[in-house]
């Protein structure tokens, strides 16, 4: 075992690597099997000796959003996953995690749906997923690539920010819901009161808080964000499978009515809990390197 391993796939090449503002890396190589096989523990475990000794090591999950998952579904329960898999004519293990966008304490009383990310192991099972839908509880749920998006600070509320709020060199907190100098959970603003956005002109600030995924200037940035991504443009994670190339724009305008709606209904949920599992896939990354 090792890097210079029998076992290693034939031509196994790393095509490049792209540091990340937080220190971490993502090493790109010139197949799923040969990414695979670097993922396996005692070769990532070798690669890993390498850097710093607080490094540590992931494959690369492939994100996709499904809508109105019934709250019913207990996501700590990993059979529920399994029949997940099956029933979605998908292989075993190829969901690594699902997470709800609102945690189930925090979810509202009564609340029969949520949204969620669920993350696989590998491009053709979320592409399977995106093509067909899963079922959940016995409900169909439709699944669509998790596009990216611009990254916000928390501190300083800067959206498309190339930091985080522990690097922020602003002196003081933004509120993200009322704009003031403190922190947004010190904020005494209570339902129903109107909300601020201090990444919009005033005029427009009025009735939405910089959360909001419907902002103007959020919209805005996502767009620019995902013009310069060419991936942005597929409906499925693009494989050799050439119905994997379709464009997402190539939909017809019941499908984009049904955006719209999805969209409205993604604004009404929160962050994010996770039930995880392991998994392999393509692309993985390391962390902790000085
Ligand atoms: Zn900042
Ligand atoms: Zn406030
Ligand atoms: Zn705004």
């Amino acid at each position: 075992m090792g890097l210079l391993a029998a076992d290693r796939p034939k031509g196994t090449t790393f095509y490049g690597a792209r540091r990340h503002t937080l220190g971490s890396i993502t090493f790109h190589l010139n197949s799923v099997a040969a990414a695979s096989w670097v993922g396996t523990p005692d070769v990532l475990m070798s690669f890993l000796s390498h850097f710093d000794a607080s490094a540590t090591g992931m494959t690369h999950t492939y994100h996709t959003t499904a809508q109105f998952i019934p709250t019913t579904f207990d996501l700590s329960i990993q059979a529920a996953l399994a029949e997940v898999e099956a029933s979605g004519g998908l292989k075993p293990v190829s969901i690594r995690y699902v997470r709800f966008f609102k945690p189930v304490e925090q979810q509202a009383r009564g609340q029969r749906y949520t949204h969620a990310t669920i993350a696989f192991a590998d491009p053709g099972s979320a592409n399977i997923a995106i093509s067909q839908g899963l079922f959940f509880d016995g409900q169909q749920v439709q699944v669509k690539k998790t596009l990216p998006e611009p990254r916000r600070c928390l501190k300083c509320q800067c959206l498309g920010a190339n930091h985080v709020a522990a690097q922020c060199k602003s002196i003081h907190d933004v509120c993200a819901w009322c704009v003031s100098m403190h922190r947004t959970s010190e904020c005494d603003m209570g339902p129903g009161q109107d909300l601020r956005c201090s990444n919009c002109k005033p005029h427009e600030a009025w009735g939405h808080g910089v959360a909001d995924r419907q902002c103007p200037t959020f919209l805005e940035k996502q767009a620019q964000l995902q013009c310069r991504l060419p991936e942005t443009k597929y409906r499925f994670f693009p494989t050799d499978d050439p119905r994997t190339w379709a464009d997402a724009n190539g939909e017809d305008s019941s499908r984009m009515d049904a955006d719209k709606m999805w969209r409205v209904g993604a604004e009404r949920v929160g962050r994010m809990v996770q039930g995880g599992r392991d998994g392999d896939g393509q692309y993985w990354r390391a962390g902790g390197m000085d």
